[in-house]
């Protein structure tokens, strides 16, 4: 409620003149935009509005985190993780071997930096970077109809039946397109038991928006087979399930537009797109379950999480995930800067490649086993009776969507399924 109806973006002049109002969900897209001083601008301003409310921020999550401590020390259990995981029945060492394995393929996403920062002629990578594509040209414009249509012939693979319904759901209004002011930022796919699945997306006429479709289609398409097939009791799904959906039907998307798309521009940009989806899905969720579990092990251990230091152990994962090893290349060297939520940027240092990130504390009294919450899956359920998959993470949600750590603890009411 904070980011989308009270606060204000700024405006910014593009390098045409024009004012460039930034908002929730175009961020990414003027992210995307070719001159780098504009990107830089459109970041300061944009966290500059963040660092207005820093510490009321701050202080919302300290208090959920130390609410998810509370709950699963009320119910016996040794940890908040050790409560959120048990209610998807998810042994501890499936979490654990998850952020292992992406620890030890770090060099793959550094690899992935360095091109970028080859491709865009820069000595070091910076934040306002991260999002311009490996492709040196703008993305295609995709509108809301062309995408549908792309969807539609992508998922012939899953059948007649499943490919008519999406088709018939496109066409009966499941889908709220566009932005429109004070409107939930990011993309979700929700619904209840007995009614429709209802979509809400903040379309932006890009490859990113087509693929956004596609996944939360993905959600909908699960929820109505669910629902459909299973008595309301078991017709809620887990997050560590729900997202096999909706990512298959971006690969089929990858896959169709691939053998049939000629247009050579489309066609790398869904190459991009591809690896886009890896570094957010799989790395970026990871990296906020490492946050979730070093917060929680510091409350669990009853240390202050104050913005200061929820700021610092921010940058540092920053740091170890985006900035290559020094040791072996040229790029962000020392680092990339990261921005925090006070407004200053952050030179980071690269921290060595082996150090364990859960164990950095040694006033901690955890056991040490591993993040928390479910946001190492990108969909988190949002509250209410509804079924709600929360699916694109706005790069405007600071530090972390909160909303997850929230919903996976378990709470009686809350049965729901969980985006990402
Ligand atoms: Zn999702």
């Amino acid at each position: 409620m904070l980011a989308n109806a009270d606060m204000e973006f700024p405006t910014v002049e593009d390098p045409e003149g024009d004012d460039q109002p930034i908002t929730l969900n175009n961020f990414t897209t003027l992210q995307k935009h070719p001159d780098r001083e504009f990107r830089e601008r459109v970041y300061e301003a944009f966290y500059d509005e963040w660092g207005t409310v820093r510490n009321a921020v701050g202080a919302a999550y300290k208090n959920s985190v130390k609410t998810d401590v509370k709950m699963a020390r009320a119910r016996n259990y040794d940890t908040a993780r050790e409560a959120a995981l048990d209610g998807p029945n998810v042994p501890a060492e499936v979490y654990d071997t998850l952020v292992d394995t992406v620890d030890e393929n770090l060099d793959t996403l550094h690899r992935h930096a360095d091109l970028k920062r080859e491709a865009l002629g820069v000595e070091k990578l910076r934040m306002w970077d991260l999002y311009v594509p490996l492709v040196q040209e703008e993305s295609p414009t995709i509108e809301y109809e062309q995408a549908c249509e792309y969807v539609v012939d992508a998922v012939a693979p899953l059948g007649d039946a499943y490919q008519s319904r999406l088709e018939t759901g496109l066409d009966s209004r499941w889908v709220d397109v566009y932005e429109t002011k004070h409107k939930q930022s990011g993309a979700y796919s929700g619904g209840t038991y007995d009614s429709q699945p209802f979509i809400l997306l903040n379309y932006q006429d890009d490859v990113e928006s087509m693929y956004t479709l596609a996944h939360e289609l993905g959600h909908s398409l699960h929820s109505e087979y669910t629902s459909e097939t299973q008595p309301y009791v078991y017709s809620g799904y887990e997050i560590f399930v729900a997202e096999v959906a909706s990512t298959v039907n971006e690969t089929l998307l990858t896959h169709h537009l691939l053998e049939t798309v000629e247009d050579e521009r489309l066609r790398r940009h869904v190459l991009n797109e591809y690896l886009e989806r890896f570094r957010s899905t799989l790395y970026r969720q990871t990296m906020f379950a490492e946050f979730e579990h070093r917060t929680h092990e510091m409350a669990e251990a009853g240390e202050p999480l104050t913005p200061d230091r929820l700021d610092d152990l921010y940058a540092d994962l920053k740091g170890e995930y985006y900035a290559p090893p020094n040791s072996t290349t040229a790029s962000p060297a020392s680092g990339c800067a990261s921005r925090t939520s006070t407004g200053r940027s952050t030179s980071i240092s690269t921290p060595p490649a082996s150090r364990r990130r859960w164990r950095w504390s040694t006033t901690s009294s955890n056991t040490g086993r591993g993040p928390p919450s479910a946001t190492l899956i990108s969909c988190v359920a949002a509250p209410g009776s509804t079924r709600w998959n929360s699916c694109v993470t706005p790069a405007s949600t600071w530090p972390a969507p909160n909303r997850s750590s929230r919903r996976s603890t378990p709470t009686p009411s809350t049965s729901t399924s969980s985006r990402g």
